[in-house]
């Protein structure tokens, strides 16, 4: 039986445990993490009355209409402490990030003004009381919450964490995910291959993948179809949170990943998925992994983890966006899907500032690692025959590389 894609989505998800355990790290390391935990500020932001503006400080009372001179008897710099005192008649320069000295009300700047001989200055227009000034505490107040729990740490979040003081923040721990490569026929990327071999490209496609993602990519290596082999790395992959296979999940005489991870304890919620590439994926759970066997075919395995994997992962780290969006994109080819699975196709994507617009990639199927890694995004047919002409809105789910960029054929 063929599981629906979207139920196979939702199965797989349900069974993902939400992110729970933190862990602290260094300000440099939390990027793309998601905060566990409630921070607060230490101070007042800003820590003190400042100035907006490069300009002078001044007391709005002493400005009318027209021109006023005053006495320069300050000049404030960033940095500095003033312990004066602006009375009537007087002003201080002032720069940008200076606190406003005592008396002062408002700031003129310095566009406004000309510094005349014996430390005066003229100010060409009066400014309300309160002008150019940031007031202590107006940002953030000591003790107010400066961010909540489940936050996602952009660079914006760093510079806040940063700001109330925080270099070292406790995040939620991120998954573990095991990646184990099954096939006789592969060999090492640095190696040749023989007659009858092909090289893994799996293994370090979804590192990158995993990696990618802020989760913790161990990689236990190639092994041979054999049931022992696949038994010892499958046992140390279940220690983890999260185990990746490919390949042997199909229906050759040697595709014995099945068999052994029942055997191991693994219970299964779906072996067959009505997906095209990635029908063979299979999806289970051991006592505290998740399984994921996926189909060896290269394409099959980065689609799959696409539409399954990924979101999966992403509610592990505690993320709240789970799933690659899917918009729709204008194509610019005609497009013709014939089968009856539900079907992604590697297609290139842009967006031209009105629309999405998306063409086809011309693929030899799911081993096209060629016509896979021209693409960035992926064009969703349903089930059966689906044709649609030039111009007609399709489906598409754009890939992180659709939106880090580096396409820009259309
Ligand atoms: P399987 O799912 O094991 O039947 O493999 C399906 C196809 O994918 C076969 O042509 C394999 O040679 C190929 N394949 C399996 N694993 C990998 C891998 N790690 N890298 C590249 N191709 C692979
Ligand atoms: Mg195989």
């Amino acid at each position: 039986m063929l599981t629906p894609v979207q139920e196979a989505i939702e199965i797989s998800l349900s069974q993902a445990p939400p992110a729970k355990e933190s862990e602290e790290v260094a300000l440099p390391q939390a990027g793309g993490r998601v905060l566990a935990e409630d921070v607060f500020s230490d101070l007042d932001m800003p820590p003190f009355d400042k100035s907006a503006m490069d300009g002078y400080a001044l007391r709005a009372d002493d400005l009318d209409s027209s021109r006023a001179v005053l006495d320069v008897v300050a000049t404030i710099p960033a940095g500095s402490y003033p312990d004066i005192s602006i009375a009537s008649g007087q002003a201080a320069k002032i720069m940008t990030g200076a606190p406003v000295p005592a008396g002062a009300d408002s700031v003129q700047m310095v566009e406004k003004t000309a510094a005349l001989p014996g430390d005066k200055v003229r100010i060409d227009e009066p400014v309300p009381p309160g002008k150019h000034i940031a007031r202590q505490g107006e940002v953030l107040r000591s003790g107010e919450k400066a961010l909540d729990r489940g936050t996602y740490i952009t660079s914006a979040v760093i510079g806040l964490l940063a700001t109330v003081g925080k270099d070292r923040v406790r995040v939620f721990r991120a998954p573990t995910v095991s990646i184990l490569v099954t096939g006789d026929e592969l060999v090492e990327v640095h190696e040749k291959p023989a007659l009858g071999q092909i090289r893994n490209s799996n293994g370090h496609a979804l590192r990158n993948q995993v990696a990618g993602l802020g989760a913790t990519p161990k990689m236990l290596g190639v092994v041979t179809d054999t049931v022992e082999d696949l038994r010892s790395k499958i046992r140390e992959g279940l220690e983890g949170d999260v185990l990746l296979i490919t390949g042997g999940v199909s229906m050759g005489e040697f595709d014995f990943v099945e068999a052994v991870l029942d055997e191991l304890g693994v219970r299964f919620f779906f072996t067959k998925v009505n997906i095209k590439p990635g029908k063979p994926t299979v999806f289970g759970k051991s006592e505290k992994t998740l399984v994921f066997g996926l189909p060896g075919n290269p394409v099959s395995t980065s689609t799959v983890f696409e539409v399954m994997v990924r979101p999966v992962l992403r509610k592990m780290m505690g993320l709240g966006t789970l799933h690659n969006p899917v918009v729709q994109g204008i194509l610019q080819a005609d497009f013709v899907s014939k089968t009856n699975r539900e079907s992604y196709q590697p297609a290139l994507t842009s967006f031209d500032g009105q629309c999405f617009r998306t063409r086809p990639v011309s693929s030899r199927g799911s081993a096209d690692v060629q016509a896979f890694a021209q693409s960035n995004s992926l064009l969703v047919a349903p089930p059966d025959v689906y044709e649609l002409a030039a111009g007609q809105s399709v489906s598409v789910m754009l890939e992180p590389s659709f939106w880090q960029g580096g396409h820009s054929v259309l």
